[in-house]
């Protein structure tokens, strides 16, 4: 409702039921006069007292609408009189009469908030009457607007906002706390500078678009003077004053921020699914490769088609360790989590980290030894996790330099902007090498990105997978020509280890070949991977039968007459999937081993069972001398069904 209607409305309800009057006057002539005047008037209620301390004493307890006010009273003078009735009644309209010999007094009064004087002697019942309605309205507006004020400055002093109010060239006449804290400087000390200090050169210009225009939005990076910035959307609306400008900035730092990790991520986990799919179809080619090659060197005829196979072999191994890093990365590796002590795993690999960052590098290393607690993480893995890491920081250090690995317990909330609250361990390697720019940093978990010559971009981008698959945080803190710190927070399960499980490091196999003669039911959807693992299997001297899925699988198996001692299956195949098959077969041949293949060990795999499941499983790919060692070991055992 606007201001006017308002205050309409108020004096319109209050003449109907009617104004309360103080009367505050000594001379009784002149009392009795002024009550002789207002009787004559309806709609007027008074009350009359002749000295200062009744008036200061029925104010406070009654309230009323005007106070006709005589200054020289008994027990009070001057202004002094008016000064003590406007504090004790400050929403209430004062009318002052004042003595003919007096009026320069009176308008004092006026200036200093009375709303009108009259001069004893010269007025009327018209003038007076007409005096009162015009006191009693002015302070209404008066008050309206006093309280209209008082919203506007709660908001502007209370606002989360920044709000400023600028001058033509920028200079800031106004601002609340907010706003202060945006540009990291007190109210007071903001008053004067000029917004263009913060903004930045480049952004001067849409600033005087943006007044030109009158109003409108932007986004302005504000810059503080210890050199933080933070985004702001920016709303302005010119002139709301002559040559006053409104600008409210409103902070979108944060979100700014979620939505570009949140993007981050989204990339690393598309960017993950196809390196994972990608690695899987590599694995199954590169299988039959490693297979025809092995078989080849099994039945060179001379040395040197055994020596060319033993090449193709070598070279097989090399495309299978890369894959192996693309599916860490994909996260669809098999790992086999432990209870693990990280001081423990530091202190396996410090011998490695030592020889391969040189004598160049110092390295220190810090382990906490009270209360670290446990981890739940594939040992390896986390070595690998390790010797990237400090494979990187030695590249960065071409001149020697620092390393420090570090491992400390961390309690606390909000550690680092990606990771929640929690109970971790840390694992930290910090170098004082080259340092990254934003670009960089924002790019390196990405496979094959690489800012080196010689460089597989593969590293970080392992590193990440390990460390998702492990339900871990990791955070970059890096600075060009200062260094830069990985920190890596794994939750922390337990205090102590009861039960580590120990690594048992196979054995090399000592036979070459593991014959056999048993009947071996093999199932794969892949052709050429499936007749090179026959061929090498009834080269062994095993019965092979063979089966493209799941569901010829289980015909095959229910028309087979005579014993069937091994099942080897795939685990994804279309149809009938390998888990359903081993369940199928473990029902109607009990006696029957079986041993899982898998190019993969994505969620699909995990929930199939296998770290739970007394089957055997082999990683694809393979090598057929690999294959053969389980075999003769599944078939020696027996099945553990
Ligand atoms: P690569 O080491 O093969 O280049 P990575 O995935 O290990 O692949 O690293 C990717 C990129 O990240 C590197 O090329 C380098 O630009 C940057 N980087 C990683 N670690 C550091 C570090 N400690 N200091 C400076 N730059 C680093
Ligand atoms: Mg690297």
């Amino acid at each position: 409702m606007p201001l006017e209607s308002k205050i309409d409305g108020i004096i319109a309800r209050r003449q109907a039921e009617s104004l309360h009057i103080l009367l505050v006057e000594d001379n009784l002539v002149d009392a009795r006069f002024i009550t002789g005047l207002l009787k004559g008037a309806s709609g007027f209620h008074w009350r009359h007292v002749v000295q200062l301390s009744e008036a200061l004493a029925l104010l406070s307890t009654v309230r009323f609408d005007i106070i006709l006010l005589d200054l020289n009273l008994e027990d009070s003078l001057g202004y002094d009189t008016f000064s003590r009735i406007l504090t004790a009644a400050s929403s209430t309209a004062i009318l002052v009469l004042s003595a003919s010999d007096d009026e320069e007094l009176a308008i004092r009064t006026v200036r200093e908030g009375a709303q009108d004087y009259l001069v004893k002697g010269s007025f009327d019942r018209r003038l007076l009457l007409r005096s009162i309605q015009y006191a009693f309205q002015r302070k209404q507006s008066e008050e309206a607007l006093r309280q209209s004020e008082a919203t506007v400055r709660s908001i502007f002093e209370n606002s989360l906002d920044g709000i400023m109010i600028v001058e033509d060239e920028g200079f800031c006449v106004e601002a609340n706390s907010a706003a202060g804290g945006l540009v990291g400087l007190s109210r007071e000390d903001l008053r004067g500078r000029s917004l263009l200090e913060f903004l930045g050169r480049d952004q001067e210009g849409d600033w005087i678009q943006m007044r030109d225009s009158g109003s409108g939005r932007t986004r302005f990076w504000v810059r503080r003077d210890d050199g933080v910035k933070r985004l702001c959307d920016c709303g302005f609306s010119a002139h709301i004053l002559p040559g006053r400008h409104l600008i409210v900035l409103h902070d979108i730092t944060e979100q700014q921020n979620l939505e570009e990790r949140l993007r981050q991520s989204q990339k690393m986990e598309a960017v993950g699914r196809l390196a994972g799919g990608v690695a899987h179809d590599f694995n199954n080619i590169l299988g039959v490769i490693t297979g025809y090659a092995e078989l080849m060197q099994m039945t060179a005829a001379d040395a040197a088609q055994s020596f060319r196979a033993d090449k193709i072999m070598a070279a097989t191994e090399k495309a299978a360790g890369l894959t192996k890093q693309l599916l860490a990365f994909g996260r669809r590796q098999m790992m086999t989590p432990h209870p693990l002590d990280l001081g423990m795993v530091i202190g396996e690999v410090t011998n490695m980290v030592e020889v391969m960052v040189g004598a160049e590098i110092q390295l220190r290393i810090h382990v906490q030894v009270e209360d670290l607690g446990v981890v739940n993480a594939d040992q390896g893995q986390l070595e690998q996790v390790i010797l990237n890491l400090a494979a990187n920081a030695r590249d960065a250090m071409p001149n020697g330099g620092v390393l420090s690995i570090k491992i400390e317990r961390h309690t606390s909330a909000g550690i680092a902007a990606d990771v929640p609250p929690g109970d971790y361990v840390m694992l930290s390697v910090r170098d004082n090498g080259i340092g990254m720019d934003p670009e960089t940093q924002s790019r390196i978990f990405e496979p094959f990105f690489t800012t080196k010559q010689t460089g597989t971009g593969l590293g970080l981008a392992t590193v990440y997978g390990i460390i998702k698959q492990s339900n871990g945080h990791i955070a970059v803190d890096s600075e060009p020509g200062v260094g830069t710190t990985f920190s890596i927070y794994l939750p922390r399960i337990a205090e102590t280890i009861e039960d580590v499980e120990q690594k048992s490091r196979q054995a090399p196999p000592q036979r070459r070949y593991y014959n056999g003669t048993e009947t071996i039911l093999l199932v794969d959807d892949e052709e050429d991977l499936r007749n090179a693992t026959a061929e090498y299997l009834i080269g062994c001297g095993y019965k092979v039968t063979k089966a493209r899925d799941g569901k010829e699988a289980i015909e095959v198996s229910d028309g087979f007459r005579g014993e069937i001692n091994l099942l080897i299956s795939d685990i994804v195949m279309p149809n009938i999937s390998g888990r359903s098959l081993v369940d199928h077969v473990r029902k109607t041949r009990p006696d029957t081993s079986v041993l899982l293949i898998s190019g993969y060990a994505d969620d699909a795999v995990i929930r199939h069972g296998i770290y739970h499941d007394r089957a055997g499983f082999l990683q694809k790919p393979f090598t057929f001398q690999l294959l053969g060692s389980r075999i003769r070991a599944l078939l020696d055992t027996g099945p553990q069904n």
